[in-house]
């Protein structure tokens, strides 16, 4: 059996990183089994759903590189099969027209609140036999009325639902579309989806997609509800909390390795292994080992994950990322290092892409603002700066070591530890009191510029 999973969003506003961590598990789980990954954007509520939306969940995936093997699939394009479907269920007796106006349903329900039972539909228009004409009608799933439906969920156990507590779901509504527990069931069915990986806020819908795929004659799925995120305060992450779309997680600096890597951990767990790579994840997944527990989201150890990967990944690959951040801010790389240095040079020194961006303007900037520096230049350290500079110009070898010796030898002649000279002149060459080692930054900034910015202000 080929194991097909599938990430079914629908498109009403970013990629969330729930989502994101869904469609992760879904995805490693296919990979580990070498089956197939599915994307399916689940599009029927016109009024919520959006283009940008969906363009949104479309990068997201790339940027998080989790690729399917099909897709991505739109539930608009599939009314058709729909309604086939629909009509199938009429002929077969498994559904039926339901002519009830609003008005019963109002009575029918406050008779049953004023009962103290659950409002459900009482089946009124199961066992009809006329059509009456011009009358609008929805289409109701006949559901069983008796007997249990058992979810063997793979995360939360055995869970029963029993069927008088399920009404005739209404499958289609008086215009005619159909709605969202029918159009997964429809999809899970035709895709042949083997195990549905989803939010645990589906397990209550998941016994009424039972019966009607087993209307359908289907060979059910597998199903794992995964625990919400939750918010430090213990409640659902939501915006209140911070970030929650995955592309913010972008423009705020992770790398996606680092968030998968956050996400995989945050409702799975394989011994206490923290680090992952994408290798590590897709061997190790397993849906048995999913918590039963919701976790609760962690911008601290999200924020550790990160630095581990900036630190430690391929400075290359890093830089690709960086050149994302560098051209946000408005920072021309064309002229200057290449961004492998950077990287290098600043990796330990930054917990995000962004922050490293933010602290990399001056290796291609030469704006200096003298007006700003200046009060923090003691005026006795301009003549060995001065120096500095003549011993600079005629440096030959300009590489940190040299640039090292030079400094430390000014520094020497006029009797100054060499921080004295250093800290200006790290003012003066990046225009803070902040940088990696004056000697490298130096080296990497260039002597022509290194000259340049120091006259300037000399
Ligand atoms: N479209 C649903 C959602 O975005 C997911 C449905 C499913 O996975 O079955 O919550």
């Amino acid at each position: 059996m080929t194991i097909r999973t599938r990430f079914a969003p629908s498109p009403t506003g970013y990629l969330h990183i729930g989502g994101a961590r869904t469609a992760l598990y879904c995805w490693l789980y296919s990979r580990n089994h070498q089956g197939k990954f599915i994307l399916r954007i689940e599009d029927t509520d016109l009024e919520r759903s959006t283009p940008e939306a969906v363009q949104a969940i479309l990068e997201g995936m790339q940027w998080l590189g989790l690729d399917y093997q099909e897709g991505p699939f739109y539930q608009t394009h599939r009314f058709d099969r729909y309604n086939a479907v629909l009509q199938q269920f009429i002929s077969e007796g498994k559904a039926y027209r339901c002519y009830c106006t609003k008005e019963r349903l109002e009575k029918l329900r406050a008779e049953q609140t004023a009962n103290k039972q659950k409002p459900r539909y009482d089946g009124f228009c199961r066992n009809r036999k006329d059509q009456p004409a011009n009358q609008p009608f929805v289409i109701r799933f006949c559901n069983p009325a008796e007997g249990e439906v058992v979810v063997d969920d793979q995360v939360h156990g055995k869970v029963v639902f029993q069927n008088t507590e399920l009404d005739d779901l209404i499958i289609a509504r008086s215009d005619g579309t159909p709605t969202y527990n029918f159009t997964v069931v429809v999809d899970d069915y035709d895709m042949q989806i083997t195990h549905v990986i989803r939010g645990d806020d589906h397990l209550n819908n998941t016994p009424r997609q039972i019966n009607m795929l087993l209307a359908l004659n289907a060979k059910l799925p597998l199903y794992a509800h995964v625990p919400m995120i939750l918010g430090t305060d213990g409640k659902k992450l939501s915006k209140r909390h911070g970030a929650v779309s995955v592309m913010q997680y972008r423009d705020d600096g992770f790398l996606p390795d680092a968030l998968l890597n956050y996400l995989v951990r945050l409702g799975w767990s394989h011994g206490d292994q923290e680090i992952f790579s994408r290798d590590e994840m897709i061997q190790f997944f397993d849906i048995k080992d999913l918590n039963k527990s919701a976790a609760a989201f962690n911008l601290e150890k999200l924020l550790w994950l990160n630095q581990h990967y900036i630190k430690t990944v391929d400075a290359k690959i890093i830089a690709e990322h960086l050149t994302w951040h560098m051209q946000e801010q408005g920072i021309d790389i064309t002229q200057g290092p290449p961004l492998t240095e950077i990287v290098l040079i600043q990796r330990e020194r930054a917990k995000t892409l962004k922050e490293m961006a933010e602290k990399s303007r001056y290796f291609y900037e030469d704006k200096i603002d003298i007006a700003a520096i200046k009060p923090e230049i003691p005026p006795d350290i301009l003549p060995v700066l001065k120096k500095l500079h003549e011993k600079l110009s005629a440096l030959q070898d300009w590489s940190a070591v040299s640039i090292h010796s030079v400094i430390n030898a000014s520094a020497e002649e006029a009797g100054l530890k060499m921080g004295k000279i250093a800290q200006p002149l790290r003012l003066i060459i990046t225009g803070g009191s902040v940088s990696p080692p004056i000697d490298a930054t130096l080296q990497l900034i260039g002597k022509q510029r290194v000259l340049e910015r120091l006259s300037k202000v000399l």
